[in-house]
């Protein structure tokens, strides 16, 4: 659905860094940097982590609710 609006997938590329200077949102992965106007982060359990330097602080914890085992033959 994005790339029909003209965005683009930026696969296996981590976001290291997400700076604002209140009106523009720079991105910084281990590939390049993207600048935009608005920024939806989706990053899940990991969002607290890579919004804690920009003062975020999301009431969001992983916790460990059951075990799924695996087995082989
Ligand atoms: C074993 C297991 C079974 C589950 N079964 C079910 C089920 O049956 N039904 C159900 O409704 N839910 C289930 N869930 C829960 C479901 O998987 C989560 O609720 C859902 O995936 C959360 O979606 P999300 O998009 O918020 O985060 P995620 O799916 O966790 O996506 C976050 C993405 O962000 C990426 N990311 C993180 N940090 C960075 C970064 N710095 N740069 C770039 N990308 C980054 C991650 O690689 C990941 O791809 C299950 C979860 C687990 C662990």
């Amino acid at each position: 659905m994005i790339q029909v609006f003209g965005g683009k997938i930026a696969d296996n590329e981590p976001v290291i860094n997400i700076q604002s200077d209140g009106g523009i949102v720079e991105v910084t992965t281990r590939k390049g940097r993207y600048k935009a106007r608005s920024l939806i982060i989706t990053a899940g359990a990991w969002a607290p982590k890579l919004l804690k330097h920009i003062g975020l602080d999301l009431p969001l914890w992983v916790s460990l609710a059951y075990r799924i085992p695996y087995f082989r033959d």
